[in-house]
């Protein structure tokens, strides 16, 4: 998909306030240049809310596929660093960030974490959107200086597996959710669910 530039007009009635973009957390999917690896509104809307995005402050988005956390957040007044292993996808956030007025906000690093992370200035927050192991979240975990947030997704079952001994170990809040959309189902319309959704949320 391409650049939505002219989207942030068009496309969404809802996303848009008296200035321009909705305040609210959640913006369209459409919104964003993404190959269907997005955090989808519902979903982004339930990362945002426990990232809590502040002027001046700085985001670590690791796995950032589209980057539409990064923009969401530095549309808070945040700057984000957005550390994503696909050069592909490392374009479409730098695509986003543009189309945003937001390249000035946020920092695209195409490479994988936590090697990528080593030279990085240090997080108020960070959210995991992909690649999470136990090595992975050591490296990270070493970086926070205390009263960092931490925010991890997962969809699958084995990083729900860690992200249960995560909050068996550091507490926080461990969350999951399960949407649904009505869909047709012939003349009729029926709930699609969506994968489940596990959200581990802690302050270092
Ligand atoms: N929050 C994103 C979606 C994340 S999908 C959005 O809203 O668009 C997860 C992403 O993590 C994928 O793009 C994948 O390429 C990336 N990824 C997986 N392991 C990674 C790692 N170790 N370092 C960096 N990125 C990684």
């Amino acid at each position: 998909t391409r650049a939505p530039t002219v989207n942030l007009v068009a496309v969404a009635f809802e996303a848009r306030g008296a200035d321009g973009l909705s305040r609210g957390s959640g913006l369209p999917d459409a919104l964003f240049a993404h190959d269907g690896q997005i955090t989808k509104r519902p979903v982004r809307a339930l990362a945002l809310s426990v990232l809590g995005p502040c002027p001046g402050r700085r985001l670590w988005d690791i796995g950032a596929g589209s980057g539409s956390i990064s923009v969401e957040w530095a549309l808070g007044g945040g700057s984000a660093i957005a550390v994503e292993a696909r050069e592909d996808r490392a374009a479409n956030i730098r695509s986003n960030a543009e189309a945003f007025g937001l390249e000035h906000k946020i920092t695209v690093i195409a490479g994988t974490a936590p090697e990528a992370l080593a030279t990085l200035d240090a997080p108020d927050a960070v959210f995991i959107g992909g690649g999470l192991d136990r090595a992975m979240f050591d490296a990270v975990w070493s970086r926070l200086a205390p009263g960092t947030r931490l925010v991890a997704h997962s969809v699958t079952l084995e990083t729900e597996a860690l992200l249960g001994e995560l909050h068996q170990q550091h507490g926080g809040e461990l969350m999951r959710v399960e949407i649904a959309h009505a869909a047709p189902l012939g003349r009729y319309r029926a709930w699609e669910t969506t994968r489940p959704m596990v959200q581990w949320s802690t302050v270092r």
